[in-house]
């Protein structure tokens, strides 16, 4: 059946570019509808002086372990936009009583991708309430998945830069397991220490681990996906279906490659001269 993708009527102004590229997406028997609020609009490449103005709408991409929760948090705060992962809204789902829960369980614990169908949905409620609350911008993490995600987003909005964040492979699986997220306040921490020697013209990489603080370490807890077998098949369903939306960005020209240096101490305020923020921000961001 064909897929619609319909416009709110508050947003209708700001899309109307957007109804002429609407597209049909061929789905087993249902439609996709993903709800934008009237603040997603038409922008262009974020300039500097754009990114402290609410409105950037940026994406994270990278593979499972590498750090796109924890920089796409960090950046949130620190330029006044929303952080939208939708691993956490998958997660609040998944944990609540909703009709959804047990099947989003097993798909998440086998390591597998939930349906568009599914994540669009999601994503569309969040983004209404975010209208309702008066947000503008985001900085959307784990979204786009896959290249009929990325499709869709597109129809409905320009997106302004990608981020796609890049650590060795040997780390990734080291940091998905020894990462512990605080029940209580939801920070994430890390007990893996990873030291990889350079070899090849490879660069070596150490990192600290992220130990909690006292208020938090009797809370800790391990996130169900993360074990070995199921960071695996994450990693697998990463290269398979996700790799391809880094060459969908690629070619319009918005992809921003950053490979991280290290732990949070260095990797952050390279990152922020990579998207060309100010150094005295980045004093305050990072104090
Ligand atoms: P990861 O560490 O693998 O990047 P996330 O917290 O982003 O983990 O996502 C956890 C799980 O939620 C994924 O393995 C997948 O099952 C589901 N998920 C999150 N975002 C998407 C998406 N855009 N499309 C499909 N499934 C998703």
């Amino acid at each position: 059946m064909a897929v619609l993708l319909r416009i709110p009527k508050t947003s209708i102004k700001s899309f109307s570019s957007c109804i002429s590229r609407n597209f049909s997406v061929t789905t087993l028997n249902s439609e996709i509808d993903l709800k934008v609020p009237s603040f997603l609009s038409q922008n262009s490449l974020p300039r500097r002086q754009e990114t402290k103005d609410g409105n950037v709408q940026w994406v994270f991409l990278g593979c499972p372990g590498v750090g796109k929760g924890t920089y796409a948090s960090r950046l949130s705060t620190f330029l006044g936009v929303p952080h939208i992962a939708t691993g956490d809204l998958v997660r609040e789902e998944l944990n609540s009583s909703g009709p959804l829960a047990s099947q989003l369980k097993e798909t998440v614990n086998q390591g597998k991708l939930v349906s568009d169908e599914i994540i669009i949905s999601l994503l569309s409620k969040r983004l209404e309430a975010g209208e309702v609350k008066g947000e503008s911008g985001f900085i959307l993490d784990g979204f786009p998945r896959t290249i009929r995600q990325a499709e869709i987003l597109e129809g409905v909005t320009d997106i302004d830069l990608v981020v796609n964040l890049k650590l060795r492979k040997e780390a990734l699986l080291a940091k998905c397991l020894g990462r512990r997220i605080c029940v209580e306040c939801g920070r994430n921490y890390n007990v893996a220490c990873i030291d990889i020697k350079g070899d090849n013209g490879n660069p070596g990489i150490y990192m600290d681990p992220l130990p909690a603080p006292p208020q938090c370490v009797t809370k800790l807890i391990q996130r169900a996906d993360d074990t070995e077998e199921v960071v695996k098949e994450r990693l697998r369903i990463y290269n398979e279906m996700s790799q391809p939306v880094e060459e969908f960005y690629r070619s319009r020209g918005k992809l921003l490659e950053f490979d991280l240096p290290g732990g949070i101490p260095e990797s952050w305020p390279k990152l922020l001269e990579a998207l060309n923020l100010d150094h005295e921000d980045k004093c305050s961001a990072v104090a």
